[in-house]
């Protein structure tokens, strides 16, 4: 019944293009209702067929079912559900495996992308760019440590990779071409960003503000970003691992040195003094190993989870496989944000 009622929607307007937004939710109840109304408002201005995918990353509050409440008022919302929290990536691998759309347009559930950027979007794609991104202008409220964390790492990561992501992000557009190419690709662990970088294609860029989150914090904790990093630079650069090799034969500089200067003072009958400096060289050495056992650990680590070949997500819910919202309602335009 669904399929029939968008089937005859795609036939009045089959010449026009179709575009998926594809926003991940993790527990945004609150927020929800004002992110749907206000993309499918601005949706609704444009010369397009549409649809709006929200992907329910395995909240713990009443996300789902907000989804579906609002489902009730428009057709043009499906979704579907993590059976626990996958993390945004997933959710981002999931929105882009089911997305139907000729141009997918991926955007945070905060309106912190705000949906006032589409209709520019949909232009430079329409001029022939195949991959818009939106590049922060202006960054929203955030704390003085995390704005210096994302700098240190940003930097480490062009360093390290080559690929520059600083105020990059997420809110992007991709041609149904660079999506069935990223369907394609069969790592587990994606770092959406630098991989649609990696990518190529035709691309273009706009500028964005940032605008502040209206409802809740940022649903990434210290430790889920701290992982992200980590997978980011294990997973497009094998330079830390030459690093370490390098570290190795700076020391054994250093050791030759010392170990000249160690036995001149024991020919001269003072080798005692020495003590300070095996204790410091034996500290700084000591760590080194560690944190590169930590390093060769990361990357094993890394080689272990994409060995093992897990799905990236399951779903437990699909609104696919729902009844049909009742048809009273169908494709009335959304209520007012107030
Ligand atoms: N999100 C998600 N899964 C997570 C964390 C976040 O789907 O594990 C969603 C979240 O609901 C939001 C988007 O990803 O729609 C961006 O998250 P958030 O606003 O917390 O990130 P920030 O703006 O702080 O980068
Ligand atoms: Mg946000």
């Amino acid at each position: 019944m669904n399929q029939v009622a968008s089937d005859t929607r795609c036939d009045e307007k089959s010449d026009m293009d179709f575009v998926s937004v594809v926003i991940p939710f993790y527990n945004e109840s609150g927020q929800i209702l004002m992110t749907l109304e206000t993309t499918e408002r601005v949706l609704r201005t444009l010369d397009i067929r549409f649809e709006i995918l929200a992907i329910d990353d395995g909240s713990c509050d009443s996300t789902w079912d907000e989804i579906l409440k609002y489902r009730e008022k428009s057709s043009h919302v499906s979704a579907l559900r993590f059976s626990r929290n996958f993390g945004k990536e997933a959710a981002i691998c999931a929105g882009l495996a089911k997305a139907k759309g000729d141009a997918v347009i991926l955007m945070d559930g905060d309106l912190q992308h705000p949906p006032r950027y589409i209709p520019g979007m949909i232009r430079l794609w329409r001029e022939g760019y195949e991959v818009v991104e939106g590049v922060k202008s202006k960054r929203g409220k955030e704390s003085g440590f995390s704005r210096l964390a994302a700098n240190a790492f940003y930097g480490a990561f062009a360093k390290l990779s080559g690929i520059r992501l600083k105020d990059a992000s997420d809110f992007k557009l991709l041609d149904r071409k660079v999506v069935n190419h990223w369907n394609t690709l069969p790592e587990r662990e994606t770092f959406f960003r630098a991989l649609s970088a990696w990518m190529g294609f035709k691309r273009a860029t706009f500028p964005f503000e940032v605008d502040d989150r209206q409802i809740g914090g940022s649903k990434w904790g210290f430790f889920k970003l701290v992982k992200l990093s980590f997978n980011a630079v294990t997973g497009f650069s094998s330079r830390p691992l030459m690093l370490i090799s390098s570290m190795g034969v700076i020391f054994l500089i250093v050791f030759f040195i010392l170990a000249v200067q160690t036995l001149v003072r024991y020919f001269d009958g003072k080798a005692a003094t020495g003590f300070t400096t095996v204790i410091l060289l034996q500290l700084l050495i000591g760590s080194i190993v560690l944190i590169s056992l930590g390093l060769l650990g990361l990357y094993m680590a890394n080689l272990f989870q994409e060995a093992k070949r897990r799905p990236r997500y399951i779903i437990t819910e699909e609104t696919s496989d729902l009844p049909e919202p009742s048809s009273g309602t169908q494709g009335k335009a959304p209520a007012s944000d107030k």
